[in-house]
């Protein structure tokens, strides 16, 4: 049954997707700390990304409640990733709407308590033109509440053994890589299952 969300991943986009026990998820709390010190440039900025989420300490207590995730990823270029492009834009909009998808159809299928992940600040992806965050300056509702999901590295989570778990290469790309010598990166997102 599950693996319907691993088709159903594919065929939205995701170069590949598979279904993992909630037990090989490691949760770090120096990665999540990574996001504050040194400050990455989106904290703070929306409610999916710290101070303003659960943090690993959330994470852990979650992940009491849930036996499978579906993690995925997405094979991406490595100009686009370090680029500042509408199309490094887009990608992570795939991203999120994978995740968020992934969540809507397992709750179709009968796991009410899905819950998805992904990555990146939905503040530039979603809200670029907006001056804040709705939810955490204005206390209202999240203007993308369907798509926009929260952060897997602000509750810690350890990415590069998700990878390596899943039986897929990880090259880390940051804003520094040379194209040439590290052509290809990848995104990644998760959703609980339960
Ligand atoms: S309102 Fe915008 S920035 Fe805030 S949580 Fe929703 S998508 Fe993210």
């Amino acid at each position: 049954m599950l693996s319907e969300l691993i088709e159903y991943a594919i065929k939205n986009g995701a170069t590949d997707a598979k279904i993992i026990s909630t037990r090989d998820i490691a949760v770090e709390d120096h990665l999540a700390d990574m996001c504050r010190d040194p400050q990455c440039e989106n904290y703070g900025l929306s409610k999916s990304c710290p101070p303003n989420v659960s943090g690993p300490d959330g994470f852990r207590r979650l992940l009491e409640r849930y036996d499978h995730a579906v993690f995925f990823k997405i094979d991406v270029p490595t100009e686009i990733l370090v680029s500042s492009s509408e199309d490094r834009l887009e990608i992570f909009r795939l991203l999120h709407e994978i995740s968020a998808g992934i969540e809507h159809s397992a709750k179709e299928m009968g796991f009410p308590e899905a819950l998805a992940f992904a990555g990146g600040s939905c503040k530039k992806i979603f809200c670029h033109d907006q001056l804040v965050c709705r939810v955490v300056k204005e206390d209202g509702m999240c203007r993308h509440p369907d798509i926009a999901r929260a952060s897997m590295s602000g509750h810690g989570l350890n990415v590069a053994k998700l990878m390596q778990i899943a039986g897929w290469k990880m090259d880390r790309v940051i804003g520094e890589t040379d194209p040439d010598a590290i052509p290809m990166g990848s995104l990644s997102g998760l959703v609980l299952i339960g």
